[in-house]
């Protein structure tokens, strides 16, 4: 099942060799920009003339950023693209939580398929673009969330020993996801923001069972967050711990995103660079959240700190993570420029 004989996609070839030469920028968050765009239920839902959404809910949708794929296409192909020209050379698709369980919150399970094809799809037509106008290759990431629930601990304190979800709940949601992403086009399959390695460990189940069907195996890039000052997991577990748990995936990068910061990022970071005999990947947010939860860390901020990664030798693929911008990736790759990537041991 583990598919290590199938034959790898041409895009992992050309991304080991990128990764070698320099270190490759990841792209930015979207939460941001699309709050930027001030949409309205209508705008989110696709009520309105002229809409192409065909699936439709009784469940508010403001709020559900992966539908705007479906309803607002055009301005997230446009995010897409301004984070190409900014310097991503990966570019993640909008679905972080396009998965049945993620959308069943807005009753709007029977768009995942739909989400996820079309969410690659929008993806590469944004790097088409800027790829035409640079020749610079870019590839799209399919994003796999976390989900909004844990296989690993109970969410009621009365009932340690209950789950809100299983492993195979989670395989099954995911491998859906998955195929979807690798039918749209995506090249990699980044699985992020991981708080609980158990869900992580069914998202790379899926990937090694879609892998085996689609008969060629992508480039998986593993993201783990670190969410309180002890330094560990929700789960649990150090960076150590964590790398030893995903590392049977033979993964194209381990690494850190969300979560607290570049600041508080680094030991962490250091301490994954140090055990792993992967790529590595460093996406924080910026900086931490005000008291309206908002970012205030500007692009020179966050990009000196990631030049530090690059300079101590700890990152081959850095981005950015919840407020972030375009402008913020653009300072991340002039920061990141003078450094050759990490070499991996
Ligand atoms: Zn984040």
């Amino acid at each position: 099942m583990q598919s290590f004989h199938l034959p790898r996609s041409a895009a992992f070839g050309q991304l080991e060799t990128l990764a070698r030469e320099r270190i490759l920028i990841l792209d930015g968050a979207m939460g941001t920009q699309i709050q930027g765009l001030g949409l309205s239920e209508e705008d989110y839902a696709g009520h309105g003339a002229g809409c192409a959404c065909r699936h439709h809910s009784d469940h508010p949708q403001k709020g559900n950023n992966d539908l705007l794929i479906l309803t607002q296409p055009e301005a997230i192909e446009e995010i897409h693209f301004k984070y190409a020209m900014a310097g991503a050379d990966i570019v993640e698709t909008n679905t972080f939580s396009a998965t049945t369980i993620a959308q069943a919150d807005y009753g709007m399970e029977s768009a995942v398929h739909d989400l996820n094809a079309e969410g690659a799809r929008i993806v590469r037509r944004a790097l088409d673009r800027a790829t035409a106008i640079d020749g610079k290759p870019r590839f799209v990431a399919g994003a796999v969330g976390p989900t909004n629930r844990t296989a690993s601990l109970s969410p009621d304190v009365n009932n340690p020993g209950y789950r809100a979800v299983t492993f195979d709940d989670l395989r099954m949601a995911y491998g859906q996801q998955i195929r979807a992403l690798i039918e749209g086009g995506a090249d990699i399959i980044l699985v992020e923001t991981i708080f609980d390695t158990l869900n992580a460990k069914a998202a790379i189940f899926a990937c090694f069972e879609a892998f085996a069907e689609h008969g060629t195996r992508l480039p998986v890039m593993i993201s783990g967050t670190i969410t309180d000052a002890s330094g560990r997991t929700l789960s649990g577990q150090t960076p150590t711990a964590f790398w030893h748990s995903v590392r049977h995936a033979r993964p194209f990068t381990v690494g850190l995103n969300c979560a607290l910061g570049a600041a508080a990022m680094r030991p962490h970071l250091a301490e994954l660079a140090a055990v792993a005999d992967t790529f590595t990947c460093a996406y924080p947010n910026a900086g931490l959240p005000n008291a309206f939860g908002q970012y205030d860390e500007g692009p020179e901020d966050t990009a000196a700190q990631i030049g530090d990664f690059a300079r101590e030798g700890l990152v081959n693929v850095v981005g950015g993570c919840c407020g972030t911008t375009p402008d913020h990736i653009r300072a991340i790759a002039d920061a990141i420029a003078p450094f050759p990537p990490r070499v991996v041991k």
